[in-house]
């Protein structure tokens, strides 16, 4: 076992508790600690791999070279067969994520999966990475993933979870607050373990919805007796978070690779941000030794986090704001609490503190200590014109289309090299396919589109892009609508537990 000695066990604990202790694959399992607060690794383990020797290698390879460091208690053979299964030809380019340069910027493409969002690049493998980690555990009940999600999650988490023996999986998204195809990907879905579930309501209802079901132990006690358990398929699950570190060390080794910096040559990041997850695994990037310095953290409209960069305050008391870019609608960031519980010193008391606070008064605000250790991150936003006019500018310097999301994450790259002047090589999460958000960007470009239907417009964009039509947008053009319910957000529990057969 010469594997086991090149690294060290890595632990995971919940922010709210240092005491807890599981190992990766319990973390997996659990999604969510048992106290509410989220799984964090006790140390970030250092790459093993110079970049050099990384440039020359495969995203598959890549992926091992990174994901055995943080899941220490998979064998090799256990996770090389994961990532096998997960990054084989669902995706449309043996490169699994390109890295394509437009207007200066290193565009990373992480959108060439089942679903066409970034949410394919980690939902992709954990299903296999949960089935593992259950057989690992001797876990015989059924595994029922639980998501909320704010569009993109949902679908991707189907597909990754639909027709996987020993698993259903139930997806609750906000009826009116997601884009019609993102609607019809997820409502046409197939297999006997899918349901889905439209919410009278927004994201963070269905996200408040969601935990406070996992958090029901009388539900849990039920389902027990039924064989079932609950598990998470949200950016909080740290089976999310990993295969999210891999396409930084990736990306940072074909442009070395490529002759576009030199090897320790630090770059900047900037995603499009959410939950906080993508960015959170950029960071870790950084912290296991890729060379970032900037991680520009990119908001819309619902600039919480922009806020919190500037002031140390976090406050969701605000006015939620529907966007263009839907995945970024959030006012709750959930994994920017893995950021607090770090910056606090790994104190899980102080950081159960403030997530207390945030969640009675819906703020709190961290101290001058834990602010002083942000430098590394830039918080900025574009709102819903300047996005606009960022894909409409770029289109027409370059012919390349950049859809919603990453349209906010250019535009606030270009706000911040305007700020900074900073000229260091700059590589920007490109979230999602601009098939994906068709009439947005349609309507960004110009044109007369109100007459066309959305499929007629997908078909325009592919002509003035030049680009084909996804294989996922032309999979759902005939497909039968499958799932038609609805609920009121105070309703979930008892269309969950009727989905489960456990009464209502
Ligand atoms: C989910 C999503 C985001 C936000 O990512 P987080 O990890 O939640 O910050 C951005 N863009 C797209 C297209 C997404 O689907």
């Amino acid at each position: 076992m010469v594997e086991a000695l090149d690294r060290e066990e890595v632990f995971y604990s919940s922010t709210r508790d240092s005491g807890s202790r599981v190992t990766a694959s319990q973390a997996i399992l659990k999604g969510l600690a048992d106290d509410g607060g989220l799984y964090v690794p006790d140390h970030i383990p250092a790459l093993k791999t110079s970049m050099a020797a990384l440039a020359d290698k495969s995203y598959q390879e890549t992926a091992y070279e990174v994901m055995r460091l943080f899941l220490t208690d998979f064998t090799e053979e256990e996770l090389k067969g994961c990532i096998e299964r997960a990054y084989d030809d669902k995706f449309d380019t043996r490169e699994i994520v390109p890295v394509r340069e437009a207007e200066g910027a290193y565009y990373l493409e992480l959108f060439h999966g089942s679903t066409i969002a970034f949410k394919d690049m980690a939902l992709s493998i954990l299903p296999h990475l949960m089935i593992t980690s259950a057989r690992k555990n001797h876990v015989e009940n059924e595994i029922v993933i639980l998501t909320a999600t704010s569009g993109d999650t949902g679908k991707a988490a189907l597909a990754g979870f639909a027709g996987v023996a020993g698993t259903k999986i139930i997806v609750f998204y906000p009826k009116n607050g997601v884009s019609p195809i993102q609607e019809k990907q997820m409502v046409t879905q197939k297999g006997d373990n899918t349901f889905v579930v439209g919410i009278h309501g927004n994201f963070d209802d269905a996200q408040s919805g969601v935990k406070a079901i996992f958090n029901d132990q009388e539900l849990a006690a039920q389902m027990a007796q039924a064989g079932l358990q609950f598990s998470s398929a949200n950016s909080i699950n740290i089976g999310r978070l990993v295969p999210q570190v891999v396409y930084y060390v990736y990306a940072y080794a074909k442009l070395l690779k490529a002759g576009r910096i030199r090897d320790g040559e630090k770059i900047n990041v900037v995603v499009p941000t959410g939950n906080f997850g993508n960015i959170l695994a950029a960071f870790y990037a950084k912290n296991m030794g890729v060379p970032i310095a900037k991680l520009i953290c990119a908001s819309n409209e619902n600039k919480v986090l922009y806020d919190f960069f500037e002031t140390g305050r976090y406050d969701r008391n605000r006015e939620f704001k529907l966007t263009s870019s839907p995945s970024m609608d959030i006012l709750v960031s959930s994994n920017l609490e893995r950021l607090i519980y770090r910056i606090a010193g790994n104190d899980a008391a102080k950081n159960a503190e403030l997530m207390a606070a945030l969640a009675s008064g819906g703020s709190y605000e961290i101290t001058p200590q834990m602010k002083a250790q942000l430098q590394d991150f830039y918080g900025g936003y574009a709102d819903e014109k300047e996005t606009a006019a960022r894909i409409r500018e770029m289109y027409e310097h370059t012919g390349y289309v950049l859809d919603t999301h990453t349209a906010v994450a250019s535009a606030v790259y270009g706000k911040y090299v305007k700020d900074t002047r900073d000229e260091t090589v700059t590589v920007i999460a490109s979230t999602a396919s601009p098939f994906k958000f068709t009439r947005y960007v349609m309507n960004a470009i110009g044109g007369q589109y109100d007459a066309m239907s959305d499929f007629e417009l997908v078909d325009e964009l592919s002509r003035i892009g030049g680009v084909a039509v996804p294989r996922a947008i032309e999979e759902i053009r005939t497909a039968p609508v499958l799932h038609d319910n609805e609920c009121d957000k105070t309703q979930m529990k008892a269309i969950v537990k009727r989905f489960l057969g456990l009464g209502a």
